[in-house]
């Protein structure tokens, strides 16, 4: 992410008297992006993945591995090595595929997470096939060179969490004392965020707004030994340096939870992202509703996230964790007090599964969205008179319900109709499952869509396949028209689902079951189109029939259904069918098919259950070390082996060995990779 220009931060009540300012402007940039933008045609199919990191400081002979918080100094020295300012040549692939150009450096970006980093390829991926092949070649890369620039004892590793981020003692290099003025927790200090004023601003509005500290509370898992009713012991009842202080002593950390206190419990996580240029906005638009239903599928099959805070947690995945770290509701607006100064009663955090469905395609019934959507009115009138359509329109206005958070005195000076920082200030603290991204003002991208709920995976290997798969997928909805509506209120639903534990092979989904269903004509026969191969027949086994009950076009599914198909007679293809039938249909030479295999293949093992999630064996891991106690506590000690495993399966894979032979399971976390 760009970081805005330096300037005066507003404190939150300061900001709140500016915020119709910012949303005023955002519409007017908004517009003339929409209005200079919505005729582009023909952008090309290129795509580009972020990879975010925890760096963490480890040695075998130190008792505890620790979160470095130098993500400032480990930025300043990959900027100032020229050596890197050039073209760098990506390592060959699995399969002895070298690319014969150049490519540009990675970029690496700050992220909220003072130890934290993200990673970009340098120049987004084009559509060939072979450069799909260039992905996991180009994110070693990228690994290589961040711990090229950090101390020795210092790793860029891809857990989603730090096991023991906020637990009492020391989890900082260096350390620093709880708690400070900005986020106000007991168990994290201010120096935990960038101290770029742009987070700590987002952390104390955030916190201001709503009227007391986040509450980011996550069921414990409950073991043998677990004491029962569980109070999360490392809570303390008796602080009194500020007002939030008393946050506890009013309910915020039920029995039975982990309770977490900070924006960086959420926002300190690391996911994988992808984005897709479209080439049109009809197209993106196209693109964002069909990838909506896939989120939760998808973060279901990426579960990373089974501990917090020292505590094996009773969830696998980050997602509603980093909702509850950002969400700025205030009572009112939580429906926790009648409305009185808020304008409206919302359902869902800034940070959430998306609301609604934003294309014009026909096939698009009204019975999908969400009759309940809170939209700003006023903001939705001004987007049709600007000449946006009725669909559109009420996505923007959806989004502008929200405050801008962090705003800059000096931006509120002069409209500058150039730029879009005030429309980004809301987009981009509307952390949804998918964004929408309209071109920037000033260069020639094209509309993009964005796909955000997947979990960082702890190898390359596993976090390019989970891209190329979505990149496959992508060109699969495109080709075959497919269509995964399903309304997006049980888009939600499934978003919660993915949290359970081994959701990924203990729960149902619901999914569409006819993705060749054409466009609906109601009365008429409205048949089924045909995929241009084979593959997806089974698809057809449905008759025609006339135009029916919504209910009826979907169903619970198990991800190993939606990705595999269903057995014999079910009439589900699965998706990993379909793309395979996809590649069939178009031209792929043998030795790239052979390596989109190896990807493929770990995604239809995970789903399947021959392989575990990054949270199974992470579980698996704990339970089975000798210093576990069956009480759901994951000890320093614990954690540093744990962390110790990452890092030596990063070091495996970074010498290109394979994961055999690693012990601890590892095999069933990656198999015969
Ligand atoms: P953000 O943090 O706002 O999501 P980033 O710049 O960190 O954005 O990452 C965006 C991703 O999009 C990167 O992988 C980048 O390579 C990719 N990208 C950049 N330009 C394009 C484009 N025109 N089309 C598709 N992807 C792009
Ligand atoms: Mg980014
Ligand atoms: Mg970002
Ligand atoms: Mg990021
Ligand atoms: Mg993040
Ligand atoms: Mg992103």
């Amino acid at each position: 992410m760009g970081l805005l220009a330096l300037g005066t931060a507003l404190d939150w009540p300061e900001a709140k008297t500016r915020a119709h300012h910012v949303r005023a402007w955002g519409i007017k940039q908004l517009l003339e992006i929409w209005n200079k933008a919505k005729v582009k045609e023909r952008d090309a199919m290129l795509w580009g993945d972020e990879v975010e990191y925890l760096v963490v400081t480890y040695s075998k002979d130190e008792p505890k591995v620790l979160l470095s918080l130098r993500q400032a100094d480990i930025l300043a020295a990959l900027a100032d090595d020229k050596t890197l300012a050039k073209e760098v040549t990506p390592p060959a692939s699995p399969g002895g595929t070298k690319p014969k150009e150049k490519y540009p450096s990675p970029v690496f970006h700050p992220e909220f997470g003072r130890f934290m980093l993200e990673a970009t390829p340098g120049k987004p991926w084009g559509i060939d096939f072979k450069e799909l092949l260039h992905v996991e070649p180009d994110m070693k890369l990228r690994r290589a060179i961040a711990k090229d620039h950090m101390l020795p004892n210092e790793y860029p590793i891809t857990l989603t969490t730090f096991p023991r981020i906020g637990s009492p003692g020391v989890f900082t290099d260096p350390h620093y004392p709880v708690s400070g003025p900005k986020l106000r927790s007991q168990f994290v200090p201010d120096e935990i965020a960038n101290p770029h004023i742009r987070f700590p601003t987002l952390a104390a509005n955030i916190r201001s707004r709503r009227g007391r500290k986040v509450q980011v509370n996550v069921p414990v898992f409950r073991d043998e030994n677990t004491p029962w009713p569980w109070k999360d012991p490392t809570v303390n009842y008796d602080l009194h340096n500020w007002p939030e202080d008393g946050d506890v002593r009013n309910g915020a950390a039920p029995d039975n939870f982990i309770h977490m206190d900070a924006m960086a419990f959420g926002m300190g996580s690391c996911c994988l992202q992808i984005t897709f240029q479209a080439k049109n906005i009809t197209e993106g638009r196209k693109m964002y509703d069909q990838l909506s239903p896939l989120g939760p599928i998808l973060l279901a099959l990426t579960a990373a996230t089974p501990i917090y805070k020292g505590f094996l947690a009773d969830t696998d995945v980050r997602w509603n964790q980093i909702s509850k770290a950002v969400d700025d509701r205030t009572a009112e607006e939580l429906g926790e007090k009648p409305l009185q100064n808020d304008r409206w009663r919302i359902p869902k955090s800034r940070y959430a599964s998306n609301s609604t469905y934003i294309s014009e395609d026909p096939r698009l019934r009204e019975e999908y969205l969400d009759p309940n959507l809170v939209i700003d009115p006023e903001i939705k009138q001004q987007l049709l008179d600007g000449g946006m359509d009725d669909r559109l329109a009420t996505h923007f206005a959806h989004l502008f319900i929200r405050d801008p958070i962090v705003i800059f005195n000096e931006d509120l000076e002069v409209l500058d109709l150039s730029k879009t920082d005030h429309f980004e200030n809301i987009q981009s603290t509307n952390w949804q499952h998918m964004r929408f991204k309209p071109p920037p003002a000033d260069n020639n991208i094209g509309w993009r869509v964005e796909f955000r709920p997947m979990e960082i995976q702890i190898t390359d290997f596993e976090n390019a396949a989970f891209s190329v798969f979505m990149v496959l997928i992508t060109r699969v909805i495109l080709s075959f028209d497919l269509n995964f509506y399903i309304p997006i209120t049980k888009v939600d639903e499934n978003m919660e689902t993915a949290h359970k534990r081994d959701a990924v092979l203990q729960e149902k989904f619901w999914f569409r079951r006819n993705l060749f269903s054409s466009r609906p004509s109601r009365g008429s026969g409205s048949g089924t189109t045909t995929p241009r191969s084979g593959g997806g027949s089974r698809a057809n086994s449905r008759p025609p029939s006339p135009i029916g009950p919504v209910e009826d076009e979907y169903k619970l599914m198990t991800v190993n259904e939606i990705i595999n198909g269903e057995d014999d007679d079910g009439e589900f293809p699965g998706l990993i069918p379909l793309v395979e039938s996809y590649l069939d249909s178009v031209n792929v030479d043998v030795a790239t098919r052979c390596q989109l295999a190896r990807y493929l293949d770990l995604i239809r093992k995970r789903a399947n259950g021959e392989l575990w999630t990054a949270a199974k064996w992470i579980r698996e891991f704990v339970k089975g070390h000798e210093g576990y106690e069956k009480d759901s506590v994951v000890s320093e000690e614990v954690n540093k082996d744990l962390v110790g495993k990452v890092i030596e399966i990063g070091e495996r894979e970074a010498k290109g060995e394979g994961f055999r032979g690693l012990g601890a399971g590892v095999e069933k976390l990656l198999g015969g990779f």
